[in-house]
């Protein structure tokens, strides 16, 4: 199974120590070990999907989920109205080093323009 190994599983499971800020309704959110900026959020599905590639129709509330949950923990964070971006990195070209989808939840300052 997917989730013995998979780093972000096990950070659902409790089993790796996050500094978890939501866990409801299937979505986990949780502060990134490596922050790029003051607020930086991984924002995940508690189910193991491998990226973005490989969510399938069924799953598009999930999706949704996942993106109204980010808006609602940057509320919590006070930079709803500063502003903050989203980002999901998919495959080798993006960057994606954890195969377990997640959108990163940036803001708190001002982030850079453009993204590449
Ligand atoms: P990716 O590069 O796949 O889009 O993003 C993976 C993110 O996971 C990186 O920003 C990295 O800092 C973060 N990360 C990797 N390992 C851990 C960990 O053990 N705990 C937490 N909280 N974040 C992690
Ligand atoms: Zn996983």
């Amino acid at each position: 199974m997917a989730g013995d190994s998979c780093l972000f599983c096990r950070i659902v499971r409790g089993a790796v120590p996050a500094a978890v800020v939501y866990h409801a309704d299937g979505v986990t959110a949780f502060r990134d070990i490596a922050p790029q900026a003051p607020v930086h959020i991984l924002v995940i599905p508690d189910e193991h999907i491998p990226g973005l590639t490989d969510v399938m129709r069924d799953e598009e509330p999930l999706i949704g989920r996942l993106v109204r949950v980010a808006a609602e923990v940057a509320r919590a964070e006070g930079i709803s109205k500063s502003g903050y971006r989203l980002i999901v990195n998919q495959g080798p070209d993006a960057g994606q080093s954890v195969p377990h989808l997640h959108i990163h939840l940036l803001g708190g300052t001002q982030l850079r323009v453009p993204l590449v």
